[in-house]
């Protein structure tokens, strides 16, 4: 059995007393505990202090707001209740599909979205017994000098494996980040950067409080897709989040915008470029199928840092990209 290291865990029940047992040096976040318990039971840090979030009832609301143009989830929100809820799949279908797919039904019930965009990034020589990683002399991101995925490395390449973060890229989402020194809201599209140590903008002394979508201003369609081993609980080898916008509310109806990220490549998501090319094109013609997973494959190169060898989830990516414009174009 895996132990925890010693540490303390301190429950809060209002954000400006976690923001200052935060300020404690070395301590960290906790809010579902379904990515940083098991991470610490594999010695990927140890923090003197653990402050809780599950207390803070006001993380835990989702308010639409029209006349912002927002619906708001607040952090510590499920990623069941995400899931479920009428708003998020009326407004987002591809949110809740992505929510729903993360892990299985009781990590879903203890974990939050505001892990879910956290989620440390993951690799296949790191996430690992301690007593593993010593055999290998450990690496750049666990007390070692090399990276096993690029030998001869000096960055780390690990991928952040969060479903969520893919579709909150291509919807145009924010996060807003609390600090005792006040409030910044972030795009998801700049909380992430490309180093698999340190992979978002947060600073250490702030909390993600909420998540703002924005509502959509014309018809569209979105879809998610996540390919796993185990689809009952693991997390993904390969994720696209695929956002169409339309002029009418119909297949058949002019794009105006089209979005493709796909995550589990590197510690950020990729927006696939050159799509604007598509805009006018109706959604339903069979070029744009072509056209967005030609573009997918010529600009995603998976690494060897998730289990399953990277030139097959390469030539799997297009599939999966086929597949669900297929989907989304038969749906009507
Ligand atoms: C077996 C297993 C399978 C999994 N499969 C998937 C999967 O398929 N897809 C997937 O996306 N994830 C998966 N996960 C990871 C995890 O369950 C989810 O990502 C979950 O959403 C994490 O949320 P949490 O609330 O439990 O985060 P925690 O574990 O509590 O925290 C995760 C990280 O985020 C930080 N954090 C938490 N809340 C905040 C906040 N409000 N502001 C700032 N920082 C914060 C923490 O400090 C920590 O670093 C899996 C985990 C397990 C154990
Ligand atoms: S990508 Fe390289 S440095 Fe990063 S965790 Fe994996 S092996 Fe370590």
């Amino acid at each position: 059995m895996l132990r925890l290291p010693r540490l303390d865990v301190a429950t809060p029940t209002d954000l400006d007393t976690a923001l200052a047992l935060l300020a404690t040096p070395g301590a960290r976040l906790v809010a579902g505990g379904t990515d940083i318990l098991p991470n610490l039971k594999h010695r990927l840090g140890e923090p003197p202090l653990l402050v809780s979030l599950a207390q803070i009832t006001r993380l835990r609301d989702i308010i639409e707001e029209p006349q912002a143009g927002v619906l708001r989830i607040g952090a510590g929100v499920t990623l069941t209740q995400t899931s479920e809820h009428a708003r998020v799949r009326a407004l987002f279908p591809s949110l809740a599909v992505a929510a729903g797919q993360v892990a299985s039904p009781l990590i879903r019930n203890m974990g939050t979205l505001g892990g879910n965009v956290n989620l440390d990034t993951r690799c296949r020589y790191v996430n690992q017994t301690d007593f593993w990683r010593s055999a290998i002399g450990g690496c750049l991101k666990s007390g070692g000098t090399v990276c096993h995925v690029v030998p001869g490395g000096r960055n780390c390449v690990a991928a952040l494996s969060s479903d969520c973060v893919p579709v909150l890229m291509s919807l145009g989402a924010s996060l807003v980040m609390r600090s005792p020194n006040g409030t910044r809201e972030v795009p998801v599209a700049d909380y992430f950067v490309a180093d698999g140590l340190r992979n978002t903008v947060r600073n250490d002394d702030e909390i993600t409080t909420e998540i703002r979508v924005p509502l959509p201003t014309m018809p569209r369609r979105t879809a998610y897709t996540k390919w796993s081993v185990r689809q009952s609980i693991d997390f993904p080898l390969l994720s696209v989040a695929l956002r169409f916008d339309l002029e009418h509310d119909r297949v058949s109806a002019a794009l105006t915008d089209v979005r493709v990220v796909v995550g589990v490549l590197g510690a950020r998501p990729r927006e696939v470029t050159r799509l604007e090319e598509l805009r006018g094109r109706a959604f339903n013609d069979p070029e744009v199928i072509k056209a967005v997973a030609e573009r997918v494959h010529a600009q995603c190169k998976p690494l060897e840092n998730v289990p399953y060898e990277a030139p097959y989830r390469r030539e799997m990516l297009p599939v999966h990209v086929r597949r669900a414009i297929a989907a989304l174009v038969a749906a009507g």
